[in-house]
């Protein structure tokens, strides 16, 4: 199985499955509890704390461990608002789910007004747009840093100047960028990751708050500093911490980054050209600026295709991808981020992302390109579909 579907949750690494045996096998007791054999635990947790806090720049004291990703967006966002009277969010077109499906169920509860920064056809945000946004009575503002369908980079830093400028709080959703690309989220009030989208195990995700940033806990209880109760889970946090060490030794070398960043674009444009050859029409969505670009996605628009149809005869050939977000798949709506880039439906309709982690081969690729094609090839046919 050649597996490019690594934005939505990447292989484990051989550090994190010793860790996550390590701690079933030995640091299995309560780290919140006195005694020594708890006290051990507690010892592994916070070790594997400063592993995760090093990786993202700042300090351990600023790592809240969570459930994942969607948590922490949860923790940051409600306890944002419930310490202030503001009433107003600024958001973009193009977040995860986890953030525009929390506005939308929070905005008619707690009489939120969200506005959101558009995004155009290269789904690269425009800051004058956003700042406009800002307007005072802004509670928060919230972006993220790597598109998880996408690819694209936001240019998160020039947004954060803006918040400051304005005295808004602004919360980056790292959750794409992290372990991909060197990341100091010292540089944010808040920000959020997840730490199996780098080859750490599913059940842990992370909120970085800058020190002094008050958030108001939305899971009363001891642990975490007093930000998020509840028993920690020691065996994800401790394979967190041994693969934030692996994403340090990975990221020391940029060479290795601009390796992958060539094997997305020959398998991009071994698909795009053969696409050609057989008339169906086929682009990228998005950005192709590498400047602009995370060197492990490619989201493809196959013209008039249906991009379920052509997933589950990738899976039946040996490729798992996706169509839209992960969550979203199961779904026969096309993805609300393409529609909001303004990509045309009958292109977000046969989109399908692509998405390599460190470890994916040039053989791998090659291998994956030329099964696209043929099931790009036998769906047009099938469906009449050609230019
Ligand atoms: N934000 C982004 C950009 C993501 O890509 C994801 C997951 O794909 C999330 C948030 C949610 O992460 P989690 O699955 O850890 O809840």
């Amino acid at each position: 199985m050649i597996y490019l579907d690594n934005n939505s949750t990447t292989r484990p690494c051989e550090s994190a499955i010793e860790a996550l045996d390590a701690s079933a096998r030995r640091w299995w007791a309560n780290p919140s509890s006195a005694h020594r054999a708890g006290q051990d635990a507690r010892a592994q947790v916070e070790l594997a704390r400063a592993h995760v806090a090093a990786l993202v720049g700042v300090k351990p004291r600023g790592i809240t461990f969570t459930a994942s990703a969607t948590e922490a967006i949860n923790l940051a966002v409600r306890g944002v608002l419930d310490a202030t009277d503001e009433r107003a969010v600024v958001t973009t077109a193009t977040e995860h789910g986890a953030v525009r499906e929390l506005l939308a169920h929070l905005a008619p509860r707690r009489g939120l007004t969200v506005r959101v920064a558009p995004i155009g056809p290269t789904g690269v945000l425009d800051p004058d747009g956003l700042e406009a946004l800002l307007l005072p009575g802004t509670a928060l503002c919230i972006a993220h840093w790597a598109n998880n369908e996408t690819g694209v980079v936001q240019p998160v830093a020039e947004v954060a100047r803006r918040c400051r400028a304005r005295g808004v709080p602004f919360l980056c959703d790292a959750t794409q960028w992290v372990g991909k690309m060197p990341a100091d989220l010292s540089a944010f009030d808040l920000a959020c990751f997840s730490p199996h989208k780098f080859h750490g195990v599913k059940g842990v995700g992370a909120l970085v708050t800058r020190p002094g940033f008050g958030l108001v806990p939305q899971m009363p209880g001891a642990q975490e500093l007093g930000r998020r109760g509840g028993t920690e889970s020691v065996p994800a946090i401790l394979a967190a911490g041994a693969a934030a060490l692996a994403a340090a030794e990975f990221l020391r070398d940029p060479d290795a980054r601009d390796r992958l960043a060539r094997q997305r674009d020959r398998f991009e444009r071994a698909v795009l050209d053969g696409c050609a050859a057989c008339g169906v029409r086929a682009r990228v969505n998005g950005s192709t600026d590498p400047a602009h670009r995370l060197w492990n996605t490619t989201n493809l628009a196959f013209h008039a295709l249906e991009a379920e149809a052509l997933l589950l005869m990738l899976s039946e050939r040996g490729v798992c991808a996706s169509a839209g977000a992960a969550c979203a798949s199961g779904s026969l709506e096309p993805s609300p981020v393409l529609l909001a880039m303004g990509i045309e439906p009958a292109d977000a309709h046969g989109s399908l992302r692509f998405s390599l982690s460190r470890d994916t081969t040039t053989e791998e690729v090659d291998r994956a390109a030329g099964i696209v094609l043929a099931s790009v090839r036998l769906l047009a046919r099938a469906t009449g579909t050609r230019a």
